[in-house]
């Protein structure tokens, strides 16, 4: 299973994403989420990514299933 990950511009820079999944996001110098990783595969890491998008308050983590 491989999760494609994408930060809309709904993004409002509240840090959650990053702060539960660092292994996947970082903030930009004005806090805004950016993705270390475009897709990711593997139980573990797809799960940290869900876990990322149903904490962000925005809806602005999209996950596309690939595969
Ligand atoms: S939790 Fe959502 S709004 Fe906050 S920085 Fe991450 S993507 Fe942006």
């Amino acid at each position: 299973m491989s999760l494609g990950i994408e930060i809309s511009e709904k993004c409002s820079g509240h840090g959650r994403c990053y702060v539960l999944e660092p292994g996947l996001f970082e903030p930009d110098d004005e806090g805004y989420a950016v993705a270390l990783r475009t897709a990711v595969t593997g139980e573990a890491d797809c799960a940290s990514a869900r876990r990322a998008a149903t904490a962000c308050p925005e809806g602005a983590i999209l996950l596309t299933e690939v595969g």
